[in-house]
Formats: C-alpha cells, structure tokens, sequence
C-alpha cells in the first residue's frame, strides 16, 4: 500500500495533549469490565488483570466475560488456581480455544507462588510462562502503574492512523512502542493504556472509525490525508496447513471412549475423541471392522495456522472392543467438557447413530 505522507514520529500539534484528552475522554468513556478498576481508583488486583489478559489473547471481550467471572468464582486467587485440578481447569477452558494457553496459565500460577507474588515490572512479568511483551506491559502498567507503552491490535491501530505509520506489523509493533513510550504520563500509565485500547475498540474502529467522536481528531495525520480507512497496512499472511484424519465415536452402553490428546501439538492434553493423526496426506481410516456409519461430510475446524477436516465414523456396541489404546469411558456429563472441535463430532455422531 501506498501512502503519500512521510511518517510523523511525533504528534503533529505538541505531544503533551494528547495523554490529557486521551484520560479525559476515558473518564467518560470508559468500557466498564468485569477485570478493571473505574478510571482513576486503584489499580486492581494483578490477578485479575493477569487472568484477563491471558483470557483475551485471541478471544473477544463478549466471549471472555462469562469465562472469567466463572474462572474468579472458582478459583478467587492465584494460589487457588496453582493448585486447582488442572484436568477441571482445562474443562473450565474449554471454549476459550488454544489450550496451551489453560497450560502455561497453571504453569504461570506456580510459578508466582513459588516466587511469593507477581513480578512488578514488564521485564519481570515477560519471564513468566505464557506471558509475552504485549501481557507483560498491559499488567505492569495496569496493575503496578509502571510507565510503560502498551500496545496490543487496537492501540497499533490508532497509532498507525494518528501518525500515519505506513509499514504493516511487525514494524508497526515496534514503532508504535517507540511513538508511544514517551507519550506515557507517569500519573497514571495504566488508565492510558485502557483508553488507548477502548479508543481502539469504540471509536478508531477497524472499519468505518469514528472520527467526529475522537477526542484526537484535529491532530490525527489519517484523517487529514483521508487515508484512516487504509491504515494499518496489512501484513502478508502466512500460507495456512490443511489436513484431514477421522475421528471415532464408539459408544457402548451410553458411555463414549475417550482420549487424552498428547501433550505436545494441537489441544495437547486435552480430552477428545480416539482417532488417526491429522495430516495432509491422512484419508478416511478404522480401527477395527463392524458397523460402522460415516458421516458424509467431515467436520470443518479451523486452528490459528490449520484448517482441519475431520472425518467423522460412529459405531454402537454391546461390549467394549478390543482397541489398541487405553480408552476413558465418559457419560453425557464428561463429554460437555470437551473442546468445541470434539463437541462438534459428537453432534454430528449422535446424529449419524439416531438416523
Ligand atoms: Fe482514528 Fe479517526 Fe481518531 Fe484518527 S481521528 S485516531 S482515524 S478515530
């Protein structure tokens, strides 16, 4: 993409306005959420943040609302979470997606009682499982007040359109650190950052930004150009794996066998149904001959980097098979903690066996 303008490193009208609109904007404007403290109070407890955060790595707010207010009636500290069944942990995640995130969650947990508390500082909290630079900054910012820049998609996006930063991410990433760092007021870093996220999320939104309510309008280089609607620059997406396997359904007595995915690749750990690997060149395959009914179409399922079709095979039994692995025979109860992937297998098998 082209975009005729240099690049503004700085605020085209004097950098010391815009953290003092961009708080009082946020003193009206401010999203209330279940994991914030109001504008202005306290911080809040780094649990919450820290839970949040890692909650909403990929996730929408909306989807991560109910989650989390489950996950902090259940387990109210970090040290409830260290020690929480990390089976029922994972089938409380369920949902969320990207498990690997329920594990390092736990890993993370343990690892901040070991060490009495939540590092303070970004450099700190970045050393700590599952927390990358972007997490580390928005809780050392949030819940310990220190000045640090914070930018996660909606605030790279506001600062591509206020300065007009015409490279695609990661370079954007970067420059949108080194713009904002010295942007950050000392008085209250956190609530900067919540009001650059929710002047991402409300006004500067991806499609159609809202410009005749932005509290930043008369300085942003975008707006002046017209080119907001072309800003961020994307970047080049990497080619997606496509691969395919079948998935069993065996159900004897009411009961399905179950298995726990390996801990390593796609919802390691996670519980799920039997069946072949998931690779590009797998076809439809049986672990053991009877009668077996097949869906037509397989299930469709996309993961970060991977779209997966799975074939879907259902079989009814009066006695457990032989089978060649250890099989966990689960009830209607057990199988709604399955991971959406599996859940939807399972719509599909109850179907396949009721026609
Ligand atoms: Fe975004 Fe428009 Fe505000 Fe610029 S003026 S920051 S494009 S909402």
């Amino acid at each position: 993409m082209s975009v005729e303008s240099p690049r503004q490193k700085v605020p085209p009208q004097g950098d010391a306005d815009v953290p003092a609109r961009l708080l009082g904007w946020y003193d009206r404007n401010a999203r209330s959420l279940p994991w914030r403290a109001p504008p202005g109070a306290a911080p809040p407890d780094p649990y919450r943040t820290w839970l949040s955060e890692i909650m909403l790595q990929q996730t929408t707010v909306p989807v991560v609302i109910p989650y989390f207010e489950q996950f902090l009636a259940r387990w109210p500290t970090v040290e409830a979470l260290a020690a929480a069944d990390t089976q029922e942990l994972m089938a409380a995640w369920a949902g969320l997606g990207y498990y690997a995130r329920a594990r390092r969650l736990q890993l993370c947990a343990r690892n901040v009682c070991l060490a009495g508390g939540f590092p303070q500082t970004a450099a700190g909290l970045g050393a700590l499982p599952g927390i990358g630079p972007y997490t580390a900054a928005a809780i050392a910012s949030i819940a310990f007040g220190e000045v640090v820049a914070v930018v996660d998609g909606n605030v790279e996006r506001v600062v591509a359109r206020l300065f007009a930063v015409a490279d695609p991410p990661p370079a954007l990433t970067r420059q949108a650190r080194a713009i904002l760092q010295p942007l950050v007021p000392s008085a209250r870093p956190g609530d900067f950052a919540q009001a650059m996220m929710d002047l991402g999320a409300l006004v500067c939104r991806p499609r159609s930004p809202q410009c005749s309510a932005c509290p930043l309008a008369d300085i942003c280089e975008a707006r002046r150009l017209g080119i907001a609607d072309r800003l961020p620059a994307r970047a080049e997406r990497p080619a997606r794996r496509v691969a395919q396997g079948t998935a069993w359904w065996i159900e004897v007595d009411g009961r399905v066998g179950l298995e726990r995915r390996p801990s390593r690749g796609l919802l390691g750990d996670m519980p799920g149904l039997p069946g072949t690997d998931w690779r590009q060149d797998m076809d439809f395959a049986l672990p053991f001959p009877g009668a077996w009914k097949r869906a037509a179409e397989p299930v469709r399922h996309s993961f970060t980097h991977l779209d997966l079709k799975l074939h879907v095979a259902a079989i009814r039994l009066s006695d457990r098979p032989a089978f060649p692995r250890d099989l966990a025979w689960a009830g209607a109860g057990e199988l709604k903690g399955l991971p959406s992937l599996y859940r939807k297998v399972a719509t599909r098998a109850r179907a396949l066996l009721e026609d």
